[in-house]
């Protein structure tokens, strides 16, 4: 354990996570600075009510180590080679993550994590994971990359849990080098914050950094390679198992699905039976073949803790998919109207354009260095026609042009927050009885909405004020 009281502890970032951080050491003992390079109105507001605890707050200045620095905490917006961090490797100061902090504060006896990353589905999995847990009568909570900070979770005190349900994103593990799980998943790997991560190469291992350690389970995607490949570079605990989910039939030590039920063939409690059955495909909600992969992940952390089936078969009828994740807002005029706003890259939108047969898509945002292309083959027979917005929409619209030609493209040229209305009215212009117009972006919505929440409200005031119009 760390002697948190002789330390003069560096902060980067006046955002949630950075001041659930700041307050957490500072309760602690440490002495701590919190670092950020603005300067408005907002920062010195909430400068001024740390320095009332007793934190030092430099604002305006995000790239100077301050003077004496033994530890430096990361927020999550803050790219590895930030000006600060090359500081702190100069000046051999260790920079960590709030994850690695709260790792560090847990007691002897604390809660074991079940921890969830990949590319997508990581919010749906890891509450699918907690509303199992819960069922089985276990004390648990959705904690990480969601919801409450986990550092203020840990600091409720080694008794307060049974079980965590841990969502983390590969920042987080980037910067989590002493995190030991007691099972993990990596639900799937594709390109996305590459511009944060620099490679595909550096993004995957921050990801298979979840797998380190693990005592119980590593499960991984059967269906996405690259998940198997990280659970054999891991270097995990003796007797840990490498579990895989499918959607097709399971082999031994795998979950998968046989004729419309959720069958686990690695944690079968029965040593006379090959295979436990779980759950129906029809308990599981919305029942997309991306989400009961989410809904076997989830299922197969749960089995590593030694959950009951009957658990996991309750647990998943009671999980509610949040907003913004394919989620029907109206139909107007035969059309279904659906909001993905959540698919925030080129794999989710890719998932969600495979649920619908003849759509009209609305697409665009800030790319984060992806391309369009697979997306737009793999898509291109399903597209009635086409509604950019947004800053990069060009290269959607360059892949459009190589891989779907004759498919109708309305570039909008906009990037203002009234872009929304003007889409909805040219998508329903495009589509025809039985379509569905469907908001999957395959960007970050940034250049136009504070977050991808705002977009997805932005869409449904829009849906409503066509369906006013039409009747
Ligand atoms: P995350 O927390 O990883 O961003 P979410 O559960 O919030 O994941 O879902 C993000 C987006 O990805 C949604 O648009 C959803 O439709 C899509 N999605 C969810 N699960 C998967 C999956 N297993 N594979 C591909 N796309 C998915």
């Amino acid at each position: 354990a760390l002697d948190w009281q002789s330390m003069n502890i560096t902060v980067a970032g006046l955002g949630v996570s950075g001041i659930s951080a700041a307050r957490a050491l500072a309760g602690l003992g440490a002495s701590v600075t919190v670092v950020d390079g603005g300067s408005s109105e907002a920062h010195r507001e909430r400068a001024a009510s740390l320095e009332g605890e007793g934190i030092s707050v430099r604002l305006a200045d995000a790239e100077t180590l301050p003077e004496g620095t033994d530890l430096v905490v990361t927020s999550p917006g803050w790219k590895p080679t930030s000006p600060l961090f090359q500081a702190a490797a100069e000046a051999g100061v260790d920079v960590v993550g709030d994850v690695e902090i709260a790792w560090r504060l847990r007691g002897p006896d604390a809660a074991p994590w079940l921890a969830i990353t990949g590319t997508n589905g990581k919010t749906t999995t890891t509450r699918m994971l907690a509303s199992i847990l819960a069922a089985a009568g276990l004390r648990t909570a959705a904690v990480g990359n969601i919801g409450t900070p986990i550092v203020d979770v840990v600091q409720e005190g080694d008794d307060a849990y049974d079980v965590l349900a841990v969502e983390l994103s590969s920042y987080q593990l980037h910067w989590a080098p002493s995190l030991r799980a007691h099972s993990a998943a990596v639900l799937n790997l594709a390109p996305d914050h590459l511009d944060w991560h620099g490679s595909m190469e550096a993004y995957a291992a921050d990801k298979g950094r979840i797998y380190e350690g693990n005592r119980v389970a590593c499960v991984y995607n059967t269906a996405d390679k690259a998940t198997e490949d990280l659970v054999r570079g891991a270097d995990v605990e003796e007797g840990c198992r490498a579990v895989g989910f499918t959607l097709g039939t399971p082999g031994p030590s795998q979950l998968g699905v046989v004729e419309g039920i959720l069958v686990d063939r690695a944690f079968v409690e029965d040593r006379h039976k090959q295979a436990q059955e779980l759950a129906e495909v029809a308990d599981v909600s919305p029942p997309a073949p991306h989400n009961i992969a989410n809904a076997l992940a989830a299922a197969a952390l749960a089995r590593a803790f030694g959950v009951p089936a009957a658990a996991v078969r309750d647990g998943l009828r009671a999980f509610k998919p949040d907003a913004h994740r394919i989620q029907h807002v109206a139909d107007v005029d035969r059309v279904a109207y659906i909001d993905d706003s959540k698919a925030t890259n080129t794999h989710a939108a890719e998932a969600s354009l495979a649920a619908y047969e003849s759509i009209v898509w609305i697409a665009g945002g800030l790319a984060k260095g992806a391309t369009f292309d697979e997306l737009v083959a793999k898509s291109a027979k399903r597209l009635r026609g086409v509604v950019l917005f947004g800053a990069d929409r060009a290269l959607i619209r360059e892949a459009l042009a190589r891989h779907a030609p004759e498919v109708p493209v309305v570039d909008l040229d906009r990037t203002d927050t009234g872009a929304m209305l003007a889409a909805v009215r040219e998508a329903a212009r495009l589509s025809e009885p039985g379509d569905t117009v469907l908001l999957a972006p395959a960007c970050a919505s940034m250049d136009m909405f504070t977050n991808y929440n705002k977009r997805g409200d932005a869409f449904a005031e829009a849906v409503r004020e066509l369906g006013a119009v039409d009747g």
